[in-house]
């Protein structure tokens, strides 16, 4: 599957510790993520990561593009709700495409331990079907 992960800078750390938590189940899939994100989980896990350009340069729209393309599976999308961005219009673009395109996406950590544990235990197979 392919899995593409984003996290608002009050959320980096968090998205570090799941995927170190989660680094078993992750490494059995393709992992893409915007540049920050994507530097940091590297660092902390050895995951091979796709990186993209960093969320404010455009990689959240590069992200958005493969899920228009049905080329994503699975997103993480820890976001930080508190906090206002410039690029907040991409963010909602991605939950847009996500809902148009049915791709199962996690807005927070909650979500996120759902996913993956459905992703460890097949419950996201389909999507190999629907690409
Ligand atoms: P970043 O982008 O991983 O490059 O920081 C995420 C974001 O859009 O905030």
């Amino acid at each position: 599957m392919n899995i593409a992960l984003i996290a608002h800078d009050a959320k980096k750390e968090l998205m570090v510790q799941f995927c170190i938590a989660y680094c078993g189940i992750l490494s059995r899939h393709n992992i893409c993520a915007t540049g920050t994100t994507g530097k940091l989980v590297a660092e902390a896990t050895g995951l091979e990561i796709t990186r993209f350009l960093s969320g404010d340069q455009g990689g959240d729209q590069q992200i958005a593009s493969r899920i228009g393309c049905d080329e994503i599976d699975m997103v993480l999308f820890f976001r930080d709700p508190l906090t206002a961005k410039p690029n907040e219009p991409n963010d909602m673009n991605i939950l847009r495409l996500c809902d148009v395109h049915n791709i199962p996406i996690a807005t927070n950590i909650a979500t996120g331990e759902v996913l993956i544990h459905g992703l460890e235990r097949g419950d996201l197979d389909w999507r190999l079907y629907v690409r």
